[in-house]
């Protein structure tokens, strides 16, 4: 069973509640279908600059958390076609974000949660 948590962006905070990625959580579907089995330890929100998500990852880490997820939304946009990687998402600087985290962290991070694109292939650190 791989405790997992979920950092996702301001910017959509106010927008949505995570339905997808909780879902997809419970059913290990999309982001995290590369799981056998998994529960979600904990939810935080990165705010810009984004600085404080290697600080939020800590206290995950702390907590026994295995692993990050980043939401589909901070990379991605919902179009008439789906959710596409073209134009990106909330974040442009998500991958650097989420680099910095699995450095100073050591935490295995996953691009992606819901509704990952057609044409991506899940970007896993560490
Ligand atoms: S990835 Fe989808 S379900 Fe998850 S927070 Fe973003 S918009 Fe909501
Ligand atoms: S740094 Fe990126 S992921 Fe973090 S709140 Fe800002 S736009 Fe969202």
């Amino acid at each position: 069973m791989t405790r997992v948590a979920i950092i996702r962006c301001e910017k959509n905070m106010d927008q949505c509640p995570l339905t997808t990625c909780f879902r997809c959580l419970r059913e290990k579907k999309e982001g995290f279908s590369i799981y056998e089995d998994c529960i979600l330890e904990g939810v935080f929100t990165c705010h810009c600059p984004g600085d404080v998500a290697v600080i939020l990852s800590k206290i995950l880490k702390a907590k026994g958390v295995e692993a990050i997820h980043f939401c589909t939304c901070t990379f991605a946009k919902n179009t008439d076609e789906g959710w596409v990687m073209k134009d990106g998402g909330f974040c442009e600087n998500i991958d650097e974000i989420i680099e910095h985290v699995n450095r100073e962290t050591g935490i295995p991070c996953v691009k992606g949660t819901a509704h990952l694109p057609k044409d991506y292939s899940l970007k896993t650190w560490g």
